[in-house]
């Protein structure tokens, strides 16, 4: 079997042409949707994450606003930073790049955004509010997935998921979209035994570890749909996944690339997120 390719660009790209009109009615109606970046440090890799989500929200006609900060900055500075863009009413959506310089406590400061403006997804309450099933701010990534996901048409109800990666930012949630999906759900971590096992029951694999090609294509079972979240560097300084992905491809029914899969998606969901947030507040 060979696999077809899900292609997150051009999704991302679709779901960008269908927010462009709901970005001009909210702004013909006096409220235009305002997302705010905060960079703290000098971090190559955040700075180019920083732009590209500064460059879409301006291609689709949103008002954005980056803000720099030294690494020098104190916990305390950056909190006020974020006090002031929870009353801004400009604001809809708060993005503060992670990771954040030593010394500054990531939680504290994730903790701090509203709720209303968490378009990332990370505060504590959008997370209880996604495990309980009520509306919430989905972390962009996970929820990206689910839309690519979507595109196989493969009906997921009672399937086997296993999601590799235990993060709050990308593993659990995946883990609470899947059983949404009414998928049966194993969280595979560092610690799980025997992992090419378990990848060989699933009809699903999300792979989201951050080390290049661990996830082997003869663990795939034929037919699987194999999402690969990682972003790693190779040896040749070009980016690669999780996945060894020839070989998966050969096996699976649908698989992502890297890059061009689940990349494109993350932006696309920050500004999905950024205009409900708008049409919430306006
Ligand atoms: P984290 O480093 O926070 O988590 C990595 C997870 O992988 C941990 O739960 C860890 O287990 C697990 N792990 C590590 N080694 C193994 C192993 N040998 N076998 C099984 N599990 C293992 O990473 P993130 O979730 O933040 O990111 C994961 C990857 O996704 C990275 O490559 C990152 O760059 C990428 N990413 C891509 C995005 C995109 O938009 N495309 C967005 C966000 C992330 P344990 O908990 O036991 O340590």
């Amino acid at each position: 079997m060979s696999a077809r390719v899900l292609d997150g660009k051009a999704v991302a790209a679709e779901m960008s042409n269908a927010l462009r009109p709901q970005v001009a009615a909210l702004s013909a109606a006096g409220h235009t949707p305002g997302l705010a970046v905060v960079l703290v440090g000098d971090d190559p890799a955040s700075a180019v994450y920083v732009r590209l989500k500064s460059r879409r929200a301006e291609e689709l006609g949103m008002y954005h606003r980056q803000i720099t900060l030294p690494a020098t900055t104190t916990e305390a500075e950056l909190l006020s930073v974020v006090d002031g863009l929870n009353a801004d009413p400009a604001i809809d959506g708060i993005l503060v790049q992670v990771p954040l310089p030593a010394g500054i406590d990531k939680d504290r400061v994730l903790d701090q955004i509203l709720p209303a403006k968490d378009v990332d997804g990370f505060h504590p309450v959008n997370t209880g509010r996604l495990w309980q099933r009520r509306a919430a701010f989905v972390p962009c990534t996970p929820a990206g997935v689910v839309e690519l996901l979507k595109r196989t048409g493969a009906d997921l109800r009672g399937k086997d998921a296993v999601v590799i990666g235990r993060s709050n930012i990308v593993g659990k949630p995946m883990v609470a979209l899947l059983e949404q999906l009414d998928c049966t759900v194993t969280l595979a971590h560092s610690r799980t035994r025997n992992l090419a096992e378990v990848v060989g029951r699933a009809d699903v694999v999300i792979a989201a570890v951050g080390v290049l090609e661990m996830v082997k294509g003869a663990w795939i079972k034929p037919g699987a749909i194999v999402i690969d979240v990682g972003v790693n560097k190779r040896p040749d300084g070009k980016l690669g996944g999780d996945v060894e992905y020839a070989a998966a491809a050969e096996r699976a029914s649908w698989i992502t690339p890297v890059p061009g899969g689940v990349g494109p998606m993350t932006i696309a969901m920050l500004m999905t997120n950024t205009v409900r947030a708008a049409s919430t507040r306006a």
